[in-house]
Protein backbone atom coordinates (compact mmCIF):
# COMPACT_ATOMS: atom_id res chain seq x y z
CA UNK A 1 0.00 0.00 0.00
CA UNK A 2 1.35 3.44 -0.71
CA UNK A 3 2.67 5.54 1.69
CA UNK A 4 0.31 8.46 1.67
CA UNK A 5 -3.18 5.87 1.44
CA UNK A 6 -1.03 3.74 4.39
CA UNK A 7 -1.10 7.04 6.59
CA UNK A 8 -4.70 8.59 5.40
CA UNK A 9 -5.89 5.36 6.59
CA UNK A 10 -4.29 5.61 10.06
CA UNK A 11 -5.32 9.21 10.23
CA UNK A 12 -8.64 8.42 9.47
CA UNK A 13 -9.25 5.57 12.03
CA UNK A 14 -7.94 8.24 14.86
CA UNK A 15 -10.30 10.86 13.29
CA UNK A 16 -12.98 7.89 13.63
CA UNK A 17 -12.08 6.86 17.42
CA UNK A 18 -15.52 7.49 19.33
CA UNK A 19 -13.12 7.29 22.73
CA UNK A 20 -10.24 8.76 24.55
CA UNK A 21 -8.33 5.19 25.59
CA UNK A 22 -8.77 4.29 21.73
CA UNK A 23 -7.38 7.52 20.61
CA UNK A 24 -4.79 7.74 22.72
CA UNK A 25 -3.80 3.98 21.73
CA UNK A 26 -3.90 4.60 17.90
CA UNK A 27 -2.00 7.85 18.29
CA UNK A 28 0.52 5.99 20.65
CA UNK A 29 0.55 3.16 17.29
CA UNK A 30 1.31 5.98 14.81
CA UNK A 31 4.11 7.40 17.08
CA UNK A 32 5.61 4.29 17.49
CA UNK A 33 5.46 3.76 13.78
CA UNK A 34 6.43 7.21 12.48
CA UNK A 35 7.82 9.32 15.65
CA UNK A 36 9.26 6.32 17.40
CA UNK A 37 9.94 7.13 21.42
CA UNK A 38 7.37 9.69 21.64
CA UNK A 39 4.00 8.72 23.31
CA UNK A 40 1.38 9.86 25.15
CA UNK A 41 1.09 8.58 28.81
CA UNK A 42 -1.55 8.89 31.38
CA UNK A 43 -0.74 10.32 34.50
CA UNK A 44 -3.06 11.18 37.26
CA UNK A 45 -6.25 11.35 34.43
CA UNK A 46 -3.99 14.20 32.41
CA UNK A 47 -2.56 12.82 29.35
CA UNK A 48 0.89 14.13 28.67
CA UNK A 49 2.53 15.71 25.89
CA UNK A 50 4.58 13.44 23.67
CA UNK A 51 8.27 13.73 24.85
CA UNK A 52 9.13 17.43 25.46
CA UNK A 53 11.73 18.80 23.11
CA UNK A 54 10.67 16.78 20.11
CA UNK A 55 10.66 19.18 17.11
CA UNK A 56 7.79 17.79 14.67
CA UNK A 57 9.74 17.53 11.76
CA UNK A 58 13.57 17.77 11.48
CA UNK A 59 14.53 15.67 9.29
CA UNK A 60 13.45 15.53 5.36
CA UNK A 61 12.34 11.98 4.06
CA UNK A 62 9.04 10.10 3.61
CA UNK A 63 8.26 10.04 7.25
CA UNK A 64 8.26 13.80 8.09
CA UNK A 65 4.94 14.38 7.33
CA UNK A 66 3.22 11.39 9.25
CA UNK A 67 5.38 12.16 12.05
CA UNK A 68 4.15 15.52 12.17
CA UNK A 69 0.18 14.99 11.82
CA UNK A 70 0.51 12.36 14.71
CA UNK A 71 2.59 14.43 16.96
CA UNK A 72 0.22 17.49 15.88
CA UNK A 73 -2.92 15.51 16.94
CA UNK A 74 -1.41 13.95 19.86
CA UNK A 75 -0.28 17.65 21.36
CA UNK A 76 -4.09 18.74 20.72
CA UNK A 77 -5.33 15.44 23.26
CA UNK A 78 -2.31 16.36 25.72
CA UNK A 79 -3.60 19.66 25.74
CA UNK A 80 -7.26 19.35 25.77
CA UNK A 81 -7.76 15.86 27.24
CA UNK A 82 -10.67 15.54 24.50
CA UNK A 83 -10.63 13.59 21.08
CA UNK A 84 -9.06 15.95 18.82
CA UNK A 85 -11.77 15.49 16.09
CA UNK A 86 -14.19 12.93 14.57
CA UNK A 87 -16.54 12.12 11.15
CA UNK A 88 -18.50 14.33 9.84
CA UNK A 89 -22.22 13.68 11.16
CA UNK A 90 -24.20 14.56 7.94
CA UNK A 91 -25.87 11.91 6.64
CA UNK A 92 -24.30 11.69 3.21
CA UNK A 93 -20.61 12.99 4.08
CA UNK A 94 -17.91 10.91 6.18
CA UNK A 95 -15.35 13.85 6.31
CA UNK A 96 -12.87 13.79 9.32
CA UNK A 97 -13.23 17.26 11.06
CA UNK A 98 -10.36 18.74 13.80
CA UNK A 99 -12.17 19.90 16.92
CA UNK A 100 -11.56 23.77 16.67
CA UNK A 101 -13.56 25.45 19.07
CA UNK A 102 -12.67 25.48 23.05
CA UNK A 103 -16.89 24.93 23.48
CA UNK A 104 -19.14 22.42 23.01
CA UNK A 105 -19.00 18.99 20.84
CA UNK A 106 -18.13 19.88 17.45
CA UNK A 107 -20.34 17.35 15.04
CA UNK A 108 -19.66 18.00 10.88
CA UNK A 109 -17.04 19.31 9.01
CA UNK A 110 -18.15 22.39 7.97
CA UNK A 111 -21.04 24.55 7.96
CA UNK A 112 -22.36 23.49 4.53
CA UNK A 113 -22.72 20.21 6.42
CA UNK A 114 -24.48 21.68 9.80
CA UNK A 115 -26.31 23.92 7.51
CA UNK A 116 -27.97 20.98 5.67
CA UNK A 117 -28.14 18.64 7.94
CA UNK A 118 -30.77 21.17 10.14
CA UNK A 119 -32.39 22.31 7.43
CA UNK A 120 -32.92 17.90 6.83
CA UNK A 121 -34.08 17.52 10.50
CA UNK A 122 -36.42 20.86 10.39
CA UNK A 123 -37.88 19.40 7.09
CA UNK A 124 -38.02 16.08 8.95
CA UNK A 125 -40.08 17.80 11.61
CA UNK A 126 -42.46 19.28 10.09
CA UNK A 127 -43.03 16.40 7.97
CA UNK A 128 -44.57 14.32 10.43
ZN1 LIG B 1 -19.43 16.95 6.34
Amino acid sequence: MPLLCRVADELYEVFADTTLDQCVADLNGMLARWAHPPRLSDHDGTFLAPAPGLRPTTRRGASGWPRSAAYALAAIVAETGRLPGGICHAHDCDRPYLNTGSGGEQRYCSTRCATRSRVAAYRHRHND
